[in-house]
């Protein structure tokens, strides 16, 4: 049995720890950097914590009173609304999300707040609400997200102004209020590329502005300084101080006034060491001051479009190096037509004069002389080809024929200018192509001169024929050098050719096969290669059959 006094003791230390209980609870929640609130059920705030005037400059008595989605930016009422909706019918719930609150000084700020209702609860009898700023994350999101997108921007086009317009409309207002492009030409001339301004009818304003800015060699800051520099620029609060530096230009002066600017950052352009262009960002907001943050993402994405523009630059380049070197090929081949047919005529007047004479030394080196300009003439129609095949200009005959003909004929004819190897067919074709015999022709000559160059120890070259149903595969195998997996594609590229130090060097001028590759395409086929290095080679190609199935006598 307990005593009064006892009772009364007990009551007084159970008293004793609820009051230093609250203390405890009370110094948690005031020194909390999140900010922890009450809103009852209209929605009005009855309680905050101290912390709300570090996160958002109000005093908690200017918060408390209001209705707290009043402080919500407009795109983010509708899922805080969703949420107490779901709060009010779903009890004990806590539910989460991110939004944008209003600060003192009008500025946005991210949050991530959590709601639980105890409105049932008699002794809360409120919402419960905690928020904590995430403006360093939220902006790096941001960030991320526009270097994506201007990476995606910059691999869409080749037309560097659109993009870099387009790049530039990104930016503005996201991470600037007006922004700046501009490149240096040729010719070191300031191009002007994109001039945006958050309220478009500022636009000639920034452009007055810059056209004032363009001629000042002393100019300390701007476009002309980070050209001349090629070092980034900062300011993160645009002072009076820095406001005086144009009191000399007076109409510069005034426009510096008129666009209020608060902060600016400026990044060169810089694509191997040379400095391309320049881009600025300028701030009027005066709760948007650029830190070291922004500068490193400013820095991010002029190092992209930098990248960009020298690979177009590039590109272009190249593209017109192969334009002249096709030119030139065409032009010099078909210079060398004429007088290679008049030396080849000469040649062989002389072969009937001295064979008439009887003198069998001179007619047998008129005859090399003659072999020797036929391959001439070769190489000469093969570099033609090349040309006129990049530009459309071959035409093909269209007729039905006889593929084995065209086999045995070709065979025939290698293998009377081979020695060492002897070149077998096996199996046939029951049904004819449609196309032009010519150039299959050549495209088997080409195989199998192949074939007997690269396989320089070997003896046999076989040809198989295999009909399909829709097809006939034509293959070429040697028992030679082989190709390296690595090579096996490029090989039909013009002008490939496999450089392997081991082995020796073979003449030639890699398009045989490219030229073969073209004129399969071309007749509806496929070409392809098996091969392993040291084994050997079988160059395959496909020819479709035409629907007239008449089988060839
Ligand atoms: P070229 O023989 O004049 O160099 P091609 O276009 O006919 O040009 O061939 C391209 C390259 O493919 C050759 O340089 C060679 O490296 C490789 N190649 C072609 N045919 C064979 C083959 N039968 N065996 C091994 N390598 C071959």
């Amino acid at each position: 049995m307990s005593t009064h006094a006892e009772e009364d003791g007990l009551h007084l230390i159970k008293q004793e720890t609820s009051n230093s209980e609250e203390r405890r609870f009370r110094a948690l929640i005031e020194h909390s950097s999140d900010v922890i609130m009450l809103n009852n059920a209209k929605g009005i705030v009855t309680y905050v914590s101290s912390s709300i005037t570090s996160n958002l400059g109000y005093m908690p008595a200017e918060f408390i009173g209001q209705v707290f989605l009043d402080f919500v930016h407009p795109d983010d009422v509708p899922i805080l609304q969703d949420i107490a909706h779901e709060l009010q019918w779903n009890g004990d719930k806590s539910l989460s999300t991110e939004y944008r609150l209003r600060r003192k000084d009008g500025a946005w700020r991210w949050f991530e707040g959590t709601g639980t209702n105890l409105l049932h609860d008699p002794d809360v009898n409120a919402f419960v609400g905690n928020f904590r700023a995430i403006t360093v994350r939220k902006a790096a999101e941001e960030r991320l997200h526009l270097l994506n997108a201007v990476s995606i921007l910059l691999v869409s086009s080749l037309d560097h102004e659109i993009t870099l317009q387009q790049i530039a409309q990104l930016l503005v207002p996201a991470q600037a209020d007006y922004c700046r492009i501009a490149l240096v030409d040729d010719h070191q001339q300031v191009k002007e590329i994109t001039v945006n301004h958050v309220d478009p009818e500022k636009n000639a304003l920034v452009q007055a502005l810059y056209e004032q800015y363009k001629d000042r060699s002393s100019s300390t800051h701007g476009l002309q300084k980070l050209l001349t520099t090629g070092q980034p620029e900062l300011i993160s609060i645009v002072s009076q101080d820095v406001l005086e530096t144009t009191r000399d230009n007076p109409t510069l002066f005034a426009l510096v006034g008129t666009l209020s600017l608060r902060s600016y950052m400026g990044v060169p352009l810089i694509a191997r060491g040379k400095t391309i262009g320049a881009m600025t960002f300028s701030s009027i907001q005066p709760h948007r001051h650029y830190t070291n943050d922004d500068l490193l993402f400013a820095q991010e994405v002029a190092r992209r479009i930098a990248l960009a523009l020298d690979n177009v630059h590039l590109y272009k380049e190249a593209q017109n190096a192969i334009r002249l070197r096709d030119e030139f090929i065409a032009t010099a081949s078909h210079e060398l037509r004429t007088p290679i047919t008049s030396l080849k005529m000469y040649t062989q007047v002389l072969q009937k004069r001295f064979a008439r004479q009887g003198d069998e030394s001179m007619n047998r080196s008129l005859m090399k002389m003659d072999a020797q300009i036929g391959k001439l003439t070769l190489l000469i129609e093969d570099l033609l080809d090349v040309s006129k095949l990049e530009l459309g200009k071959v035409a093909f005959r269209q007729e039905a024929f006889n593929l084995n003909e065209v086999i045995a004929e070709i065979v025939e004819h290698v293998q009377s200018i081979s020695t060492r190897h002897t070149i077998h067919i096996e199996g046939k074709s029951t049904l004819p192509l449609w196309g032009d015999k010519e150039r299959i022709g050549q495209v088997l000559t080409n195989l199998l001169i192949n074939a007997i160059k690269y396989s320089p120890h070997a003896d046999t070259v076989l040809v198989h024929i295999v009909q399909e149903q829709a097809m006939v595969i034509v293959k070429v195998q040697d028992f030679g050098i082989g190709i390296a997996k690595e090579h096996q594609q490029q090989i039909f590229e013009r002008f490939y050719r496999v450089n392997d130090p081991e082995e020796k060097t073979y003449p030639g001028l890699g398009i045989g096969l490219h030229i073969a590759y073209e004129i399969i395409m071309r007749h509806g086929g496929t070409m392809y290669v098996e091969s392993e290095k040291g084994k050997g080679s079988s160059f395959c190609f496909t020819l479709p059959y035409t629907s007239d199935k008449t089988e060839i006598a």
